[in-house]
């Protein structure tokens, strides 16, 4: 095995080059982890093997039990993963072993800093896969052939994991792949019975394909040369019955994190799971994770999510979008049923009527495993909503039908608070109510401190009523179909009437409003004139204890400052002014009252105006002329 065919050079896909040296760099503490991903590359190689036999059987019958064989030669310090699964053809090399087939993971590379570079965690979010064997692996070599393909078809493949491979022809019998390793000068340890055997043992416990390994390799003497190529004895590993198919008490904790990471190519621990076997009319089992930390593509619609999907044990596709909603895309995990044919494709997930009832089978109990979760960890639960709280968010409008369950789990930071580390939860925001307050009061917000000391919030303050502050770009887009939570309505404070007190109170706070509008008349009409461009109207305020001035957008509509992030962005939106709303208390609005010079004046309503939006984190269309207009009032004070 040893002479190696006439091979051709060529060069990696940029990325890889960069994704290795990183990798050799950052994975230095985490060495093994190159087993679970070879091992787990066979499994699947496996899974595919059974699949394309469900139309091919000959691939199959060449040679039918699947499985997996790990040597290793302490003399010339090597490792070999072989197995009997799907192999590759030789464009499939190319690619598969030259390339980064997920555009996404290309594109991250290119942009991480070089901080993010030395963060193993990192690397670990989009699966290291083959390329890891270069963190142990001076060298490495591949022998493959694929199934369907014949002798004369196979391929051989080399590295030194720098910036190029040879590849060339060859001629095999068997079908499937083997990996050569040939150990760095530090890794020489792996070439060990024990050490491989307790490292395998944690990582194939779950996997549906048997595992063998070479026993202790018998020491070779002088004159023994012989003893080295004897053929090796073999030792199963694992019990090779796939993890999801044994009763979940047969399961321990440390087998379903090891499996998580197989198929999640994950390098921390699931947060949770939840594991079920469903019978009746449908029967399917499922085992569903929440993952600890986001993937890099979180964000991005287009990225690959959903379920791996087995019909009777038989691996039939990764990435099955059908069984989860979109925005619980976070989500890993397993799906086996026993109903839908073994031909399902995507075209026909799409179509069959079971899914839908699977799908919404699936999202209930992921939610009430989050539930779960909160309320027997809230700890672990607030990592998890940092981490993934505003993508659960985008359910309230893609899932009306758990929009009262989604809101159980949300959690805000509350103007109750000195910042937004703590958060509160709906349910206890509603215990936390005086009990003649109906509604649930919140403020939208560029940052927690703006929303906390907007002046929309000081009437709140003085009579002592909590705010939920909400501060994520998605919230006002959200709140905008989320209308209440078990039947009390949510009020944004800095949108349309407030109507704070009973029936009895409103009706006599209004006459006074109006009694102080006909008195004031003439101020509110000089300012609503000064200030056309920028305003609808002009009203006394039941909202400021302290400013002088704030703006109000109609109920309905969006937020200023909301707004104004949403034009920086490109869009188009109708057209929409505030109106403004004075604090007749204040002396400033009192001297403007008292203001004759029509030029002082409307430098007074430019400021006011100013400072208002201002305070709602707003910039100004024309900085410069408030700051005019600012300075002219000082330097008339100061003279
Ligand atoms: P990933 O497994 O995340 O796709 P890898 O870098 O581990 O990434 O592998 C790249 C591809 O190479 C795999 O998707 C698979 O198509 C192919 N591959 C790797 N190992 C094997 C194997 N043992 N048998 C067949 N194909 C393999």
């Amino acid at each position: 095995m040893s002479d190696a065919p006439a091979t051709e050079t060529r060069g990696f896909q940029t990325e890889v080059s960069k994704l290795l040296h990183l990798m050799i760099h950052s994975l230095y503490s985490n060495k093994e982890i190159f087993l679970r991903e070879l091992v787990s590359n066979a499994a699947d190689a496996a899974d595919k093997l059974r699949f394309e036999s469900l139309s091919h059987p000959e691939y199959l019958a060449e040679s039918p039990d699947l499985a997996i064989w790990i040597e290793f030669n302490k003399d010339t310090h090597t490792v070999t993963i072989r197995d009997n699964g799907i192999g590759m053809s030789k464009e499939e090399v190319v690619t598969n072993l030259g390339t980064i087939a997920h555009s996404g993971t290309a594109e991250f590379l290119r942009q991480m800093s070089e901080e993010q570079q030395k963060d193993a965690g990192l690397i670990g979010q989009f699966g290291v896969g083959f390329y890891s064997s270069f963190v142990v692996a001076r060298k490495v070599e591949v022998r493959t052939r694929r199934a369907g393909l014949g002798h004369d078809q196979g391929v051989y493949w080399c590295s030194t994991g720098e910036g190029h491979f040879e590849v060339g022809d060859l001629n095999r019998s068997e079908r499937g792949t083997e990996i050569i390793l040939h150990l760095r000068d530090d890794s020489h340890e792996y070439a060990d019975a024990w050490k491989l055997r307790n490292i395998i043992h944690k990582y194939a416990e779950h996997i549906g394909v048997p595992v063998y390994m070479q026993k202790e390799q018998g020491a070779a003497k002088e004159g023994e040369e012989d003893k080295k190529t004897e053929a090796p004895e073999w030792e199963a590993i694992n019990q090779a019955s796939a993890l999801w198919t044994r009763p979940r008490s047969e399961v321990s904790d440390d087998e379903y994190k090891a499996f998580y990471k197989h198929i999640s190519h994950d390098f921390s621990d699931p947060l949770t799971w939840s594991h079920n076997k469903v019978e009746g009319k449908l029967e399917y089992t499922s085992l569903l994770y929440v993952p600890t930390r986001a993937p890099f593509d979180l964000y991005n619609r287009e990225a690959p999510k959903g379920l791996k999907l087995y019909v009777q044990r038989v691996f039939i596709m990764d990435q099955a979008e059908q069984f989860l909603p979109l925005y619980l895309r976070f989500i890993k995990g397993v799906i086996d049923s026993n109903d839908l044919p073994l031909n399902v494709s995507r075209e026909l997930l799409q179509s069959n009527p079971s899914i839908e009832t699977i799908r919404s089978t699936l999202t209930k109990r992921v939610l009430d495993m989050l539930a779960k979760l909160a309320e027997s960890q809230p700890e672990q639960y607030q990592n998890f909503w940092n981490t993934f709280g505003t993508v659960l968010k985008e359910g309230v409008v893609e899932d009306h039908n758990n929009q009262e369950k989604l809101a159980s789990l949300f959690r805000f930071a509350t103007s109750k608070q000195a910042d937004d580390t703590q958060i509160t939860s709906l349910d206890a925001y509603i215990e936390a109510m005086p009990a003649d307050q109906k509604a649930i009061y919140y403020v939208t917000a560029e940052s927690f401190n703006a929303g906390k000391q907007s002046p929309h919030m000081e009437i709140f303050r003085k009579k002592d009523i909590q705010v939920l502050v909400m501060t994520d770009r998605i919230d006002e887009w959200m709140m905008s179909w989320l209308h209440e939570y078990k039947g009390k309505s949510f009020v944004h404070i800095a949108k349309g009437d407030l109507q704070l007190d009973d029936a009895g109170q409103q009706e006599e706070q209004k006459k006074q409003i109006e009694a102080q509008e006909k008195e004031h008349r003439s101020l509110l009409d000089r300012i609503k004139t000064a200030l056309a461009d920028q305003i609808t109207e002009v009203k006394v305020s039941s909202r400021l204890v302290d400013s002088p001035a704030c703006l109000v957008v109609p109920e309905g509509d969006i937020g200023l400052a909301t707004r104004q992030m949403l034009e920086a962005a490109g869009q188009k939106l109708p057209p929409s002014k505030p109106r403004m709303e004075l604090n007749m208390e204040h002396a400033l609005i009192q001297r403007m009252e008292e203001e004759a010079d029509e030029d002082r004046f409307k430098a007074l309503a430019t400021v006011l105006y100013g400072q208002a939006a201002l305070a709602e984190g707003v910039q100004l269309k024309d900085p410069s002329e408030f700051v005019g207009q600012l300075n002219r009032l000082l330097a008339q004070l100061l003279a």
